[in-house]
């Protein structure tokens, strides 16, 4: 089964926030979710995974 990478597994790159970390707003308080560009790498990382794609559906010849 392959590894669902999630928004805290990566390191924020707008605030700098560690794996298992909070994100944090400007005054160091912790945000209540997480930065869009964090859980955009965080998708973009489970896409790449999934490299194992069906073929394509072959059309069948017609008789
Ligand atoms: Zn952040």
């Amino acid at each position: 089964m392959q590894k669902l990478y999630l928004a805290l597994d990566i390191v924020c790159p707008v605030c700098g926030a560690q794996p298992q970390e909070k994100c944090k707003l400007t005054s160091g308080a912790p945000r209540f979710e997480s930065h869009v560009e964090r859980k955009y790498i965080a998708k973009d990382h489970n896409l790449k995974q999934s490299t194992t794609k069906p073929p394509p559906a072959k059309k069948l010849p017609k008789q």
